[in-house]
């Protein structure tokens, strides 16, 4: 039976928690890791910023020029102006500019110490070495002034930065060669479930092959983390204390399966002699079932659902956040977009749902989003053919083609998902 088909009108649990609820209790169990490591810059992209760093050199470190064509004393502009030298990118000019005089200049060379303004060379006439300006500029013009990008001694990059290429572009700028950054988290993903083969092998009768590793492994992906592929384990208590005890130093243990009615106490067994539980039902769909815990070896523990999209949904929506808390990063406000609807939605009233959808369009003409098709959570191609979810709130019960509704973009959600 698919959820379509379902005969109950009404979706809503009591005891069901809201989605920022169940998050406010995760993060409360989050301390920020406190050991760092040191990267070169160039190596630092998506690494998190252990400590503030004030730039020690002012960029540009001297006056420099912003265009080819000729340094010069403003006021000496309307009389003609004698070559005296060249200031190259690399090689200044050394000498002084004696009276009615001017250096040629070449973009990003010193401008002389007593030269004011460069006029570019498409705005002169030369003959003889007698340059002549013909459309005079301001004074000042085109002299990029010393620290015009960024001053010595003020604040350059904040703790909990994630570094990305414009971050390491400006620590480069500034000369850093080496840029303090939190150590990585260890976190480990690891299948439930007797019916789950790896790819490659030859399914049995009710096998599927997993895909949860792949995906959360794909969706963690990160220099920031490290990933351990903690494999499959089959449907029994003693498999997964064993395979709990195999993981080593792992920041996050992630399990998929095992936490639908019938399976829970599989998974609670275990966890319950190997560490502390809080399982909750969550008022959104898919990922109505969530386990959340403390593992005796110290790992935060997520028991996420079976089904893949409901695995990605609730990764994207609680383990994400966790893992950004855990490295001190800002969490990105997720970014909206309001899209008129090109089929009709239904959903049951009593959780948020997030459908998967194609939004196309631009802000100037406005954007419409349109559905995947079948939305059921082992639905894997609905998440592939989707660049965005439809956010229909918890007591809606569906929209109409017609209606404006709130779609998250890929996009803004982050590099590596679906
Ligand atoms: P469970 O939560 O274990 O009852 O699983 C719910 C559904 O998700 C079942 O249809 C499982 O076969 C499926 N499922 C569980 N784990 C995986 C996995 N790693 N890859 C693909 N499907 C899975
Ligand atoms: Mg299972």
């Amino acid at each position: 039976m698919t959820s379509a088909d379902q005969p109950t009108l009404c979706d809503a649990d009591p005891s069901a928690l809201k989605m920022q609820d169940a998050l406010d209790k995760i993060l409360a169990h989050c301390s920020q890791v406190t050991s760092t490591e040191l990267v070169d810059t160039s190596n630092a992209m998506h690494r998190v910023t252990a400590v503030d760093i004030n730039a020690t050199l002012s960029v540009p470190p001297f006056r420099s020029s912003a265009m080819d064509g000729y340094a010069y004393r403003h006021a000496e502009g309307s009389e003609p102006l004698s070559i005296v030298g060249t200031s190259l990118a690399g090689h200044p000019y050394e000498g002084q500019i004696p009276r009615n005089a001017c250096v040629r200049i070449t973009t990003g060379a010193a401008v002389p110490d007593d030269a004011d303004t460069v006029v570019m060379q498409e705005n002169v006439e030369v003959s003889e070495q007698i340059v002549n300006v013909k459309i005079p500029p301001t004074p000042n013009f085109n002299v990029r002034n010393i620290g015009s990008d960024h001053l010595a001694g003020q604040p350059l990059l904040s703790t909990g930065i994630s570094i990305k290429a414009a971050e390491i572009a400006l620590l480069a700028s500034h000369g850093f060669d080496q840029i303090r950054v939190k150590r990585k988290l260890r976190v480990a993903v690891l299948s439930t479930g007797d019916e789950l083969h790896r790819a490659g092998e030859t399914l049995k009768p009710g096998g599927i092959y997993d895909s949860n590793r792949a995906l959360l492994i794909s969706m963690l992906q990160s220099p920031a983390i490290e990933c351990l592929d903690a494999g499959i384990c089959t449907d029994d208590i003693k498999s997964l204390k064993a395979a709990f005890n195999k993981i080593d130093g792992a920041d996050i243990v992630i399990t998929t399966g095992g936490v639908s009615v019938g399976d829970a106490d599989f998974v609670r067994t275990a966890l319950e002699t190997s560490g502390e539980i809080a399982m909750w039902k969550i008022a959104m769909k898919p990922g109505r079932p969530l386990t959340f815990g403390k593992l005796d070896s110290s790992a935060l523990f997520f028991g996420l659902p079976g089904n893949p999209v409901s695995a990605a949904i609730t990764c994207l929506f609680f383990v994400k956040p966790t893992l950004d808390t855990l490295l001190g990063k800002a969490t990105k406000e997720l970014i909206t977009v309001s899209a008129i609807l090109d089929t009709d939605l239904r959903k049951l009233a009593g959780r948020v749902e997030y459908q998967r959808g194609i939004l196309s369009g631009n802000a100037a003409d406005g954007y419409r989003v349109t559905t995947t098709g079948l939305q059921d959570s082992h639905v894997l191609t609905s998440l592939q053919r989707a660049n965005c979810l439809v956010e229909l709130p918890l007591l809606s019960t569906g929209s109409d083609a017609g209606d404006t509704v709130t779609t998250i973009p890929f996009s803004s959600i982050g590099d590596n998902l679906i």
